[in-house]
């Protein structure tokens, strides 16, 4: 078979990715919450500084603020006082003396300098320096890192350990944020069991819940999980409309290849509108999406390793939008050697799974985690990077360059 009859009808995935976020749009409530509770959270507005940082000059080092040209190689200067952080030096200041300053601490009016202790010899009746200051040196000025009323975060960040602590520092108690997006999951299969029961005959565990959930977590939704839903038309059907009344996104697994997608079809034909792609990439061929009544939907592939990737790939940055976080970036590519050989035969774009690190040469390579099945799901738990290979492209021989896409911190360990 040649590869363009193969893949003539399918999608590739900027296609579709690109028919998913043209049609939906951010949440549109918003909520001002505590920082305290921000973590994850999505900032609907912009946010300005309410001070500058610092908010006083203040010094960068332990020593002594001068008045530049009352230093001089043969001049003792007396102490005239002291300045700490937290403690300011009121008093007079007169000429001809210096002040002991300590890190952080305010620089009185009329400093022009602060020369480091390491630059000064302590006599009987002062201080001489044995270096001649440069105006300026060793202040640290007001508003030199964040001027008040300027932009320091723009809407559509995401709050992590970056962000946080900078609103912070500025006395940001509350931030203005998208409202968290609510996302309904199940899985579909009569063979699928929960974990912590034992297997019967021809039954397997349900992963696919366990990797949706905790990717949805990661990405601050509120999550609504409505287990496992039989191969049953009543079944399917019910889940769908309680998954849509209750949710702003539903994500299946299972039922989406031929076969069965004929049946859960024709659930989803009379509900909205639905589309069935079949995707130019590997794993991960079927995936469902489209709109119910009141909610977006997306039809995970049943295989493991598919469910992940489709959901990694294509759901990742359709949440990133639907919850506002349009600072979200796609995960970078680099082009790296490899040094296994990696089966493939032209027609659609695979995203193998492997491990990228460093040789002896410091140099970064890839090699495979070995079987690639889509069931396989051993293949990602080692990896911590996709191989992507370009939809034409053949087998690749060890040595050859490959395009590496490090995982994010959906998938990271
Ligand atoms: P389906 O898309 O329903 O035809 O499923 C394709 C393959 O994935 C079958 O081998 C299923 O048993 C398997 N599968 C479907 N759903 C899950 C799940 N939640 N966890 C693990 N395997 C699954
Ligand atoms: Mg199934």
């Amino acid at each position: 078979m040649d590869c363009c009859s193969t893949t003539s009808n399918l999608l590739t995935l900027d296609q579709a990715l690109n028919k998913m976020l043209s049609q939906v749009e951010t949440v549109s409530q918003t909520e001002q919450i505590d920082l305290a509770q921000a973590a994850g959270r999505i900032t609907a507005q912009s946010v300005t500084s309410p001070l500058d940082v610092p908010p006083f000059a203040n010094s960068a080092m332990d020593g002594y603020a001068v008045r530049v040209n009352e230093v001089t190689e043969s001049a003792v200067l007396a102490v005239a006082g002291k300045a700490f952080a937290g403690q300011p030096f009121h008093g007079e200041w007169p000429v001809g003396t210096c002040l002991r300053i300590m890190t952080g601490a305010p620089v009185p009016a009329g400093a022009q300098a602060v020369i480091m202790q390491e630059q000064a010899e302590v006599q009987d009746n002062g201080v001489r320096f044995t270096h001649r200051p440069k105006a300026g040196q060793n202040i640290r000025l007001a508003g030199e890192d964040i001027q008040q009323g300027a932009e320091v975060l723009v809407a559509g960040s995401r709050l992590g350990a970056a962000q946080l602590p900078l609103l912070a520092s500025l006395g940001v108690s509350q931030v203005s944020v998208y409202r968290r997006l609510k996302v309904a999951l199940f899985s579909t299969g009569d063979e699928l069991q929960p974990i912590g029961q034992p297997l019967q005959d021809g039954q397997i565990y349900d992963t696919n819940r366990f990797t949706v959930r905790l990717m949805l977590e990661q990405m601050g939704c509120e999550v609504i999980d409505l287990g496992i839903i039989r191969d049953d038309e009543t079944a399917i059907r019910d889940a769908f409309d309680s998954a849509n009344r209750q949710a702003d996104l539903v994500i299946s697994s299972g039922g989406v290849s031929v076969g069965e997608a004929d049946y859960t079809k024709q659930i989803l034909d009379n509900q909205g509108q639905i589309s069935f792609w079949k995707l130019a990439i590997k794993p991960g061929k079927p995936f469902a999406f489209g709109r119910l009544s009141q909610s977006w939907f997306c039809g995970l592939p049943g295989n493991p390793v598919s469910a992940a990737l489709t959901f990694y790939q294509l759901v990742q940055p359709l949440i990133a939008k639907l919850s506002g976080y349009s600072q979200w970036q796609k995960p970078r590519q680099q082009r790296v050697k490899t040094t296994s050989s990696l089966k493939k035969t032209p027609g659609r774009l695979d995203f193998q799974r492997g491990i990228l690190s460093t040789n002896s040469q410091g140099e970064l390579e890839v090699r495979t985690t070995g079987h690639q099945g889509s069931h396989v799901f051993s293949s990602f738990s080692q990896a911590n990077c996709f191989i992507v290979l370009e939809q034409d492209r053949a087998a690749v021989a060890a040595g050859e360059w490959v395009t590496v896409e490090p995982f994010n911190s959906l998938l990271e360990s």
